[in-house]
């Protein structure tokens, strides 16, 4: 099905995975709707998006706070009349050995990768009630399946965000017609390893370097899948990894 005037907010947009989403959700018709700090970076992603033709809207605000979702969820109804899709991507791994009690990261992960997801569905949960139907797609991990170093409070968010999903799918699919998917993507490469501050971590990932990651127009891809299903089928879990990938 294409998605054609279908409207969908996308969390991070700003760069990577989001990035990738938006532009791909925008060329088979989607309005879509940035989410994410850097204004300066969803406007110029809009600029590309409507110099092909398609439809964007920034929105700037943080996942972490309630009142800035309001805004973004207001701001869409009023371009676009309705919100059919949420995509939470927002997401940020700091990753540190736990003895390392770099607290204040293991809060800023449990924030924004765990508390901006249900930030973003209880911003969108009553439009979509009203609509009987919608999309949310969260984008959770390859470690919400398994643990690797330094991953411990990381792989905890994501298999969060994995087992959120299947619950709302659960309550939210056969009741309200609202579809749910967790997709969870091995190493891509975006800017999600520029927060890592623990010196160990860094000094192992050299050896992840010669490996061919994924990219995120791959991401983009598998979400665009998910989306473009008829509203009978519910894409569950998109398990997706690089080849090389152990
Ligand atoms: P990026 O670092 O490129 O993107 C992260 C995005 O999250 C940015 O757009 C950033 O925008 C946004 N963001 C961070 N904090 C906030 C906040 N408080 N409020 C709003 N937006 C925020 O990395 P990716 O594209 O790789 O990451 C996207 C998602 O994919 C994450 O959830 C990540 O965990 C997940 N993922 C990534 C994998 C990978 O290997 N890259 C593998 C598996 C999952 P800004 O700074 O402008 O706010």
């Amino acid at each position: 099905m294409s998605l054609k005037d279908r409207t969908i907010i996308i969390t991070g947009a700003s760069s990577g995975i989001g990035e990738a989403t938006a532009k791909k959700l925008a060329s088979d018709g989607a309005n879509v709707v940035l989410m994410a700090r850097r204004e300066d970076k969803l406007n110029t992603i809009k600029d590309a998006i409507e110099k092909d033709g398609g439809k964007a809207l920034v929105a700037s605000g943080d996942v972490t706070k309630k009142k800035d979702f309001e805004n973004v969820v207001s701001k869409t109804v009023e371009a676009f009349g309705k919100v059919d899709g949420l995509i939470n991507n927002a997401g940020l791994m700091p990753l540190s050995y736990v003895q390392k009690l770099k607290t204040d990261e293991w809060d800023k992960m449990v924030d924004v990768n765990i508390k901006g997801v249900l930030n973003g569905v209880a911003a969108v949960l009553p439009k979509m009630i009203d609509n009987k139907g919608g999309d949310i797609i969260n984008i959770s991990s390859m470690a919400a399946n398994r643990y690797f170093p330094g991953g411990a409070v990381y792989c905890a968010t994501k298999s969060a965000v994995k087992m959120f999903s299947e619950g709302l799918r659960q309550e939210l699919a056969p009741k309200y017609g609202i579809n749910v998917t967790s997709i969870e993507p091995g190493a891509v490469a975006t800017e999600l390893t520029d927060t890592i501050t623990d010196e160990d971590i860094k000094e192992n990932m050299k050896d992840m370097k010669s490996m061919t990651t994924l990219e995120a127009e791959d991401i983009a891809n598998a979400i665009h899948y998910a989306l473009s299903q008829p509203a009978r089928v519910n894409i569950n879990d998109v398990y997706i990894v690089p080849s090389e990938q152990q």
